[in-house]
């Protein structure tokens, strides 16, 4: 009798990217994500706000970039990502945050191949209410909305009990800063991984639309 076959234990760890505008729900997304398939969310961002928390020196020198919404300088970015990332190349992860210009998306080719990259596609408006609407917990870094995705208790996260905070460069000015800046250094690589075939659009115009469904979507396409 021949023997049963078993699908191999090695199984090849994912790689995926979100990419999309500020506000476009590339963190709450990813978070989803990396729940649904066990494998770690990296956020830049994320690891931006923990060295300036810290106030580490690189903190202390990347805080201006931060609170104004402009871009770390790619070498300075890429180190942090690199050190992060180094534990989870076996594993696979969830990338968000970065790239965030063509530079860094070739940086990311030295380090890494990447299986799929997903693009969120959001209008403006729903991008500058979600962002004036947003709260972060303290603690555990989960996201909410005050109009769309509220706490059960107000100003506490459901999850650990941290306390909810607005982020400085949730400000109206420091948003238009961003999607500035988005526009001109970030929206380029669509056009750098679009030519690699591992692009995969996201369309989402409705500001209230249950991040599950989205999440969903997503599992669809990678
Ligand atoms: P985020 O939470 O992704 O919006 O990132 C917050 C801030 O961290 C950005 O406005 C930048 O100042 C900085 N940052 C995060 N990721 C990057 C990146 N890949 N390149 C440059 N700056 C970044």
């Amino acid at each position: 009798m021949p023997s049963p076959w078993y699908p191999s234990a090695e199984v090849e760890p994912v790689k995926i990217v979100i990419f999309g505008p500020p506000g476009s729900g590339k963190g709450t997304y990813a978070s989803r994500l990396s729940k649904r398939l066990g494998i770690p969310h990296i956020s830049t961002g994320d690891l931006v706000r923990e060295e300036i928390r810290n106030q580490t020196p690189l903190g202390k020198a990347i805080e201006k970039y931060s609170s104004s919404g402009t871009l770390v300088p790619d070498e300075i970015i890429t180190e942090i990502l690199k050190k992060r990332l180094a534990s989870e190349l076996l594993k696979g992860f969830i990338l968000e945050g970065y790239p965030r210009t063509v530079g860094q998306a070739m940086e990311l080719e030295k380090i890494t191949k990447v299986d799929t990259v997903v693009n969120l596609n959001v209008p403006d408006s729903v991008i500058v209410d979600r962002l004036s609407a947003r709260l972060q917990c303290k603690t555990c870094g989960t996201i909410y909305n005050e109009k769309t995705l509220k706490p059960r208790i107000p100003g506490k996260c459901d999850k650990c009990g941290g306390e909810l905070f607005r982020r400085v460069d949730d400000q109206p000015e420091v948003i238009r800063e961003r999607l500035k800046v988005y526009r001109e250094a970030s929206e380029p690589i669509v056009n750098f991984y679009w030519s690699k075939n591992l692009l995969k659009d996201i369309r989402n115009d409705d500001p209230n639309v249950d991040p599950e469904r989205v999440v969903d979507q997503i599992m669809k396409l990678i």
